[in-house]
């Protein structure tokens, strides 16, 4: 039988990340089906779908991989729909403030910068921000986003806090092994950034 779990409030949502971990151990095997109404908001939903899609994929492996990819698409969207950095002709509010030449924010020259996107879905970048967007704005963070603060673990969190400039398949890579001793070889040696 499935698990069927209705959510009707943020409070609810707060109540299911506390459970997924006795759930995961509990229910293992089961499908999880969460119950919501369809007028909740697009972000919340997008929370719920992810909740619900990565129990239910039963293999680590798999998890982390959609762990990360929703994560990152859930930043890098709020980051593009919000203009979070305020972009006017390619300069973060950060350059124009300074009066810079500089383009493109933080990723400035980066090679991995393609037709304005991270072609290397560098997650921990999408987490990094200047001194002036931490004194002035509300950041967003590991824990602030509900299903990655629930199915990343501790070190998993450092980890992707640590990382700029890191490819998508060798954060998986490293994440899935859950060691910092792995990070730290890993992104110490054959760094090419
Ligand atoms: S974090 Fe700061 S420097 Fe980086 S793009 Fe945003 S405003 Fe610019
Ligand atoms: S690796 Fe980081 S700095 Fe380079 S393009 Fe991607 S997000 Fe920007």
């Amino acid at each position: 039988m499935d698990i069927i779990v209705n959510i009707n409030s943020s409070s609810d949502i707060k109540k299911l990340t506390k459970k997924i971990a006795l759930y995961k151990f509990i229910y293992k095997n089961k499908k999880l089906k969460l119950k919501y109404s369809r007028t909740l908001d697009r972000k919340t939903k997008y929370e719920l779908e992810t909740f619900e899609k990565a129990f239910n994929l039963k293999t680590k492996k798999e998890r982390l991989a959609y762990i990360y990819d929703r994560t990152y698409d859930f930043i890098a969207n709020n980051y593009v729909e919000t203009n979070f950095c305020e972009f006017e002709n390619d300069q973060c509010i950060n350059q124009r403030i300074k009066n810079c030449k500089n383009k493109n924010g933080c990723c400035g020259e980066c090679k991995y910068l393609k037709n304005k996107r991270c072609s290397i879905n560098a997650l921990s970048c999408k987490l990094y921000f200047c001194s002036y967007i931490n004194k002035n704005k509300k950041a967003i963070k590991i824990k602030d986003i509900s299903f990655a603060n629930c199915f990343f673990t501790i070190r998993q969190k450092i980890i992707v806090s640590l990382s700029v400039f890191q490819p998508r398949e060798k954060m998986l890579d490293i994440l899935h092994s859950n060691s910092l001793i792995l990070w730290y070889i890993k992104t110490s040696i054959n760094n090419d950034k």
